[in-house]
């Protein structure tokens, strides 16, 4: 009988999860995944791809106005927050049974119940009370909406899981966060009508981004008629009749809704890890090696960085399970499923969302600042250039072995002039995101 069922085992069928498990099956490994919610996780099922949906139709009401400009006559537009909702739910619907069925195209096992670990190698499900051994565990559990710090009346507010399964679309809405994904709520109610306020504990809304990007992005949102606070926290809420938050300054602010959109926190507990040994790290998350390996070296976590201990690659899980299979890898098809050659790794690479034009968040530019400064290859331009001068060495010489003067430097197109535009350019790239958009 052989000693495992499975080569690799993947606990949540999310965005990292799905990835993994069908690269590994492509690999040949016999895999299976567990999903206790549905298929296609935060991103797919109430994170990037409804919230793209709904900044889609909340565009439309800025595009009316915009069409009168250009000739049209546009009868007085309505809309339907249901109908939006409904329509929502359809494409969800249609990208979850497309992640299943690729999954199972692969030759993954997929079983819609929740995992726990027993032990090191052991797996439960949860749905069915099977056991299933595993050699290889990968943790892709995601997170959830942290609430914050237990206050008064914390019990009346929505997190964004709930946005997307409204009733109505509020009259009024109050959103307490600074992040993107606040600020993208806030625009896109106000684009649907509803009157926003935007309350977040920083000086300024999206912490780490480009100071311009920042500013300019508040303007448009107070332009657009949101109302941003900040340096504000929120105290309490109370329900006398229409919801009510209390700031820590005293004043008071209602609202039909209150979202709380301030983090999110990973999720590592009530399925067995800490009982199978796995150690967590000081941030919540799991603690791992640089190769991503918990502290049970055959259980490996995926995740973003900020969800674990310290920078580390996303999505390198299922390398133990390409070794122990003796599969060859292909570093740039299988780049994000484990195939970096050993010792690479991603680490701040690796940005918290992608698809986003403005700006890396891992990047951080405050941290940048201070943590580290762009030095080119081969010292600074002006360096370079004076020990061309002194050292005529490199220069270009003719066929008759004179000088043919300044050698000319290619720096992405750039002139001599522009010397070193290149190197500033390349860098500035090395701090983008280099994943596309996930949806
Ligand atoms: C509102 C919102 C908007 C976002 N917008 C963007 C965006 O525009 N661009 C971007 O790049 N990112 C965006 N993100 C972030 C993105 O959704 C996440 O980074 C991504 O989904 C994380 O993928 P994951 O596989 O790590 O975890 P998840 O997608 O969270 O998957 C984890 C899965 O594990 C399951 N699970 C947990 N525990 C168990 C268990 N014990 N047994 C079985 N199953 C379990 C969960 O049900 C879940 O399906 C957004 C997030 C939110 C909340």
């Amino acid at each position: 009988m052989a000693q495992y069922d499975v080569d690799l085992f993947v606990i949540g069928a999310g965005s990292g999860g799905v990835r993994a498990a069908r690269i590994a099956a492509g690999h040949g490994a016999k895999v299976m995944i567990a999903e206790e919610y549905r298929v296609g996780g935060t991103c797919v099922i109430r994170g990037c791809v409804p919230k793209k949906l709904l900044v889609y139709a909340s565009r439309y009401s800025h595009d009316f106005v915009e069409a009168a400009g250009f000739g049209w006559t546009v009868p007085q537009p309505s809309f339907d927050w249901t109908a939006l909702i409904a329509n929502k739910d359809r494409e969800i619907a249609r990208l979850e049974a497309a992640y299943t069925s690729n999954l199972e195209k692969a030759g993954v096992e997929v079983v819609m119940s929740r995992a726990m670990l027993d032990d090191a190698h052991n797996v439960r499900l949860m749905s069915t009370g099977a056991h299933v051994r595993a050699e290889h565990v990968l943790i892709s559990t995601g997170g959830q909406p942290f609430p914050g710090h237990s206050i008064p009346g914390i019990e009346h507010v929505i997190s964004s899981n709930d946005v997307f399964h409204l009733p109505e679309l509020p009259r009024r809405i109050f959103i307490h966060g600074g992040g993107y994904i606040a600020i993208e709520f806030a625009c896109v109610f106000a684009g649907l009508g509803s009157q926003v306020t935007l309350v977040c504990r920083a000086q300024n809304i999206l912490r780490g981004f480009d100071d311009d990007v920042r500013a300019h992005v508040r303007a448009e949102m107070e332009r657009d008629g949101i109302e941003v606070v900040t340096g504000r926290t929120v105290a309490r809420v109370d329900k006398p009749g229409a919801l009510r938050a209390r700031l820590d300054d005293g004043r008071e602010i209602e609202a039909d809704r209150i979202l709380f959109a301030i983090g999110r926190s990973p999720n590592v507990s009530g399925f067995g890890l800490q009982e199978a040994g796995v150690n967590i790290a000081e941030t919540g998350g799991i603690a791992v090696d640089p190769y991503s390996r918990s502290s049970l070296p055959h259980l490996r976590r995926h995740g973003l960085r900020r969800q674990a201990d310290a920078g580390r690659s996303r999505q390198r899980a299922d390398r133990g399970v390409l070794r122990a299979r003796g599969r060859r890898r292909r570093p740039d098809r299988d780049r994000g499923a484990g195939a970096l050659p050993d010792g690479a790794h991603l680490s701040h690479r690796v940005p918290a969302a992608a698809g986003d034009p403005v700006g890396p968040p891992d990047a951080h530019a405050d941290e940048a600042r201070g943590r580290r400064r762009y030095r080119p290859r081969g010292g600074l331009p002006h360096r370079r250039a004076r020990r061309r001068r002194d050292d005529p060495a490199p220069r270009h010489r003719g066929e008759d072995g004179r000088h043919q003067g300044r050698p000319r430097r290619h720096f992405g197109g750039a002139s001599d002039r522009r010397r070193g535009a290149g190197d500033h350019a390349r860098a500035q790239q090395s701090l983008r995101p280099r994943s596309r958009a996930v949806t």
